[in-house]
């Protein structure tokens, strides 16, 4: 195997990514009904909802579309949450959390129909999300995410060893849960792609556009770029999450934003990639430091888990990655690892993601704890649809922002939480 050195820090998807749609940056003064900060899957699926109903909509994002966690992500599309829905009704009650468990479980299935009625190029096709059982416990808990589910119709179900091995190529896993509702596509093009059909349908997207401040004037918003140039907006949509600054006091310290990091080999030759999630699809596991992989287009291996809690500063930070592939994929070890990248995912103590009115006529759905693709593609229209119709009744309910206390401490909190989680894991009592 190529040393991790040697492999570029680059997501392998810039590599073969549909072409990103032409977006000019910012000056001067502009103005719209809505601003939305941040074009990743949430802001451009909000975008080409608002737009498509004819709301003049501007997007700003300091980098370029699909620059955050949209492109750099495993493409895994997951429906459901982290909590099952019989633990979503006994939060929310059970009218509320019966429509969080219906909606959770269609996200899927709003990403398949937004990419089939737009035709979005993203390499997009339906296939099982496999949820690799790595102990005694998960396992249980496993058998009854799948009665749960299954007692609500839904298209799941639990394989055993032998069946799990089969389908993942390596035998380490006790058994899996597997949901056929699920898919994978390309994420940066499925977010360059989003871009492109919300400019299509009017709305305005720039590039390069640092919102550094957010004033009231007038009853309306002013945004304020790096650049000095300036939107004008009655309602600003923030989809920033994991990337989230200072801009709104309080945001950025109610998430914990983790390092998820990944590694993707050469090509694998057609023989030894064929036991290998061949019917496209897509694993991670049940591990509270989750490892995950699937194969892209060209037949590489994705591995990918989390990252340290700081910034990754050296190749050795996805060291563990490489490992991983040598001991589930043994007749792996001599292919290549030809990039290295990581991006961040916004959690949240109780892994529930949530929707925030920070400000009057300022909305954000934030934390999705690593399954964004699906989640925040759906939260878009739920934002589309509370912009329109302020009495519209969210499947989340809109809550103030909480900051978490002493949150530098939070954050070093987690850093040990997850050497704690990794012990636990190994430990096979988690
Ligand atoms: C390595 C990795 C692997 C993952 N794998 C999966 C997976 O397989 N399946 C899954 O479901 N989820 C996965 N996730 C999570 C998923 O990628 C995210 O939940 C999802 O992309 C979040 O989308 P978003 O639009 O909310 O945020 P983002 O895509 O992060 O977009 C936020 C945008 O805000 C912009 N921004 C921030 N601040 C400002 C500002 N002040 N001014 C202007 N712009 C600003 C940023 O530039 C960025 O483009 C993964 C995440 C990572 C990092």
């Amino acid at each position: 195997m190529t040393s991790l050195r040697e492999a570029r820090e680059a997501t392998v998807w810039q590599e073969t990514a549909t072409g990103a749609p032409a977006v000019p940056g910012l000056d001067g003064e502009s103005r719209a009904q809505v601003l939305v900060v941040g074009a990743g899957y949430l802001g451009m699926s909000a975008a080409l909802h608002l737009a498509a109903a004819g709301v003049e909509t501007i997007v700003l994002d300091r980098n370029e579309p699909g620059s955050g966690a949209s492109g750099r992500n495993g493409g895994q599309v997951i429906p459901g949450l982290k909590h099952d829905p019989a633990e979503l009704e006994a939060m929310f009650g059970v009218e509320r959390g019966e429509r969080l468990w219906r909606f959770a479980g269609s996200t899927a299935d709003v990403v398949f129909d937004l990419i089939a009625r737009h035709g979005l190029r993203c390499g997009a096709r339906r296939a099982p999300w496999i949820q690799g059982v790595h102990s005694v416990q998960a396992a249980s808990r496993a058998r009854q995410r799948v009665d749960d589910w299954q007692r609500r119709g839904a298209n799941v179900e639990y394989i055993d060893r032998t069946r799990t091995a089969q389908i993942a190529g390596t035998d380490l896993y006790l058994g899996a849960f597997v949901d056929h509702r699920a898919g994978a596509l390309q994420p940066l093009s499925y977010a360059r792609e989003l871009a492109r059909v919300a400019i299509a349908a009017g709305a305005k997207v720039h590039r390069d556009a640092h919102v550094t401040a957010l004033v009231r004037d007038g009853g309306r918003w002013c945004a304020i770029t790096s650049a000095g140039a300036r939107v004008h907006a009655r309602t600003v949509l923030l989809a920033t999450n994991a990337y989230s600054d200072g801009l709104v006091p309080g945001l950025a310290r109610s998430i914990v934003s983790l390092n998820s990091l990944q590694i993707a080999t050469a090509p694998i030759p057609a023989a030894s990639r064929a036991a290998l999630l061949r019917n496209g699809e897509t694993l991670a596991d049940t591990r509270r430091v989750i490892r995950y992989w699937r194969l892209d287009d060209e037949g590489r291996l994705l591995m990918g888990g989390r990252g340290p809690y700081r910034d990754t500063r050296d190749a050795n930070d996805w060291g563990h990655l490489a490992a991983h592939i040598r001991r589930y994929f043994p007749g792996l070890a001599d292919v290549p690892i030809t990039h290295r990248w990581g991006g961040r995912v916004a959690v949240h103590v109780d892994y529930m993601p949530r929707l925030h009115r920070p400000r009057p006529d300022m909305l954000t759905a934030i934390g999705c704890q690593g399954r964004g693709v699906a989640w925040q593609t759906a939260m878009g229209v739920e934002l589309a649809k509370l912009v329109l119709d302020p009495d519209y009744d969210a499947v989340l309910p809109v809550t103030p922002v909480r900051p978490i206390p002493f949150h530098p401490l939070k954050a070093a909190g987690v850093a040990s939480a997850i050497a704690l989680w990794r012990a636990l894991d190994r430990l096979g009592v988690s």
